[in-house]
């Protein structure tokens, strides 16, 4: 048996899980099981779904009702977004994994775990709160929508990231906490590069971070975040960026 192997059955999972699985060779896509068959994750829906993606950060568009772009799941929630074009969406585990594998992310891994990964968004050594609280941020950011897509600093693992361990960045010039993005530091070119599809090519194929400068910057190890109640995220956003 691989003990670094982070697969898991659909029979083991528990509400406020964090979930991931790999979409291509090099991504992993994340989420949180909140039991019944459902994932909340955050999508880039310019890529997902080639639709209107643009939220400004926290403004509900609209509430009430749960909005939903036509796919071909016979799931009436999949899909479902409560902030219109949020990018927050609850999908059935089918949808969520595209036939990819079921792998569940570690909280608390030890630094032999932490080097063992030769790819990022798999593990973190912070520690997860209790799924209570977790299920609480997840459901809040469902409600209520969680800011604009970005892929460096607010990724579908840096929403799952949050909801596990309410941890945010106060460094104004680095909010992403995902290990994926901290895998790797940015050739120049892709430091320029804005199209969103070149960046994902250009973050695969730039140079691993060697394991010290990403042991660092693991979100268990930075010294510049900070516990924000969901509730007070967005205004807590709002005053980093002023
Ligand atoms: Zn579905």
């Amino acid at each position: 048996m691989d003990i670094f192997s982070q697969k898991i059955e659909r029979s083991e999972l528990k509400e406020g899980d964090h979930i991931y699985t790999w979409r291509k060779k090099f991504y992993s896509h994340h989420g949180i099981f909140v039991g019944e068959g459902k994932v909340i994750h955050f999508v880039n829906d310019k890529r997902e779904d080639e639709g209107s993606h643009f939220l400004a950060p926290f403004k509900i568009l609209s509430s009430g009702t749960d909005h939903k772009k036509k796919g071909p799941c016979s799931m009436s929630y999949c899909g479902l977004e409560k902030v219109a074009g949020s990018g927050v969406k609850v999908s059935c585990i089918d949808c969520f994994l595209k036939k990819g594998s079921l792998c569940l992310f570690k909280y608390q891994a030890s630094r032999e775990f932490l080097l063992a990964k030769t790819v990022g968004g798999t593990c973190t050594m912070a520690e997860s709160d209790p799924p209570e609280e977790v299920m609480h941020r997840t459901m809040y950011l469902y409600e209520n929508g969680y800011g604009k897509y970005d892929l460096r600093n607010n990724n579908c693992e840096d929403f799952a990231l949050y909801c596990k361990t309410g941890l945010w960045s106060t460094d104004k010039g680095s909010q992403g906490r995902s290990s994926q993005i901290n895998m790797v530091r940015p050739t120049r070119h892709a430091k320029k590069e804005r199209d969103m599809v070149e960046r994902i090519t250009q973050i695969a194929t730039s140079i691993p971070r060697s394991f010290s400068k990403r042991e660092n910057k693991d979100l268990g190890h930075r010294t510049d975040v900070v516990k924000v109640p969901v509730e007070e995220l967005s205004s807590f956003r709002r005053s980093l960026n002023q």
